[in-house]
C-alpha cells in the first residue's frame, strides 16, 4: 500500500469497498464525499468502478480508492474481485427500511469470505435526514456496530451529515495500522 513520490514523499493507497442493499445510498455517498453531487433519481451505476480521494496526513499523501457495486448487489453477485485487496470498508444500511439493517450480517460475512486481511470497517445508517420515517433506531445501529466490532456513524448523502466523517474515520484507521 506504500510507495513513494517524485520527491521521495511516502504515499500511500489504500482500496476502500462500499457494501450493502440496493438503494441504500452507496452510490450517492460516494459521490457526495468525493465530488460533492447527489442524485435524487436511482440509476444503476454504470462504468465508474472506483473514484480517488486524497488527504493528507502526518504530512503524508493518503489515497482512497474507493469501490463501488455497478448495481451487482440486486443480483446477489458482487464478484470477489471487487473484495481483492480491499483494506477498508463502509457497510451501508438504509435507516428507514428494516429489511436493509437485517442484511448486514449478510454482507458481513461475504467481506470475511473475500477478504485474507484485517479490514477496517464502517457501519453506516444512511437517510438519517429522513427521521420521521425512521425504521431502526440509533441505539439498535450502535449495538450492532459494537457486538461484530465496527465503527458507527449515521449519515446523509442529502444533507451530506457526518458524510466526510463516515470515510475519513475508515481511512485514519487504515492508516495507524499501517503507518
Ligand atoms: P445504491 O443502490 O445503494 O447505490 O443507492 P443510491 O445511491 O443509488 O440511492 C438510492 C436512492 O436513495 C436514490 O433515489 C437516492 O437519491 C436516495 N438517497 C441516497 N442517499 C440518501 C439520503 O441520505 N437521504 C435521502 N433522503 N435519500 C437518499
Ligand atoms: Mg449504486
Amino acid at each position: 500500500a506504500m510507495s513513494s513520490d517524485d520527491e521521495g514523499r511516502e504515499e500511500y493507497l489504500f482500496k476502500i469497498v462500499v457494501i450493502g442493499d440496493s438503494a441504500v445510498g452507496k452510490s450517492n455517498l460516494l459521490s457526495r464525499y468525493a465530488r460533492n453531487e447527489f442524485s435524487a433519481n436511482s440509476k444503476a451505476t454504470i462504468g465508474v468502478e472506483f473514484q480517488t480521494q486524497s488527504m493528507e496526513i502526518e504530512g503524508k499523501e493518503v489515497k482512497a480508492q474507493i469501490w463501488d457495486t455497478a448495481g451487482q448487489e440486486r443480483f446477489r453477485a458482487v464478484t470477489s474481485a471487487y473484495y481483492r485487496g480491499a483494506v477498508g470498508a463502509l457497510v451501508v444500511y438504509d435507516i428507514t427500511r428494516r429489511t436493509t439493517f437485517e442484511s448486514v450480517g449478510r454482507w458481513l460475512d461475504e467481506l470475511k469470505i473475500h477478504s485474507d486481511t484485517t479490514v477496517a470497517r464502517m457501519l453506516v445508517g444512511n437517510k438519517c435526514d429522513l427521521e420521521n420515517i425512521r425504521a431502526v433506531s440509533v441505539e439498535e445501529g450502535k449495538a450492532l456496530a459494537e457486538e461484530e466490532g465496527l465503527f458507527f456513524v449515521e449519515t446523509s448523502a442529502l444533507d451530506s451529515t457526518n458524510v466526510k466523517t463516515a470515510f475519513e474515520m475508515v481511512i485514519l484507521d487504515i492508516y495507524n495500522n499501517v503507518s
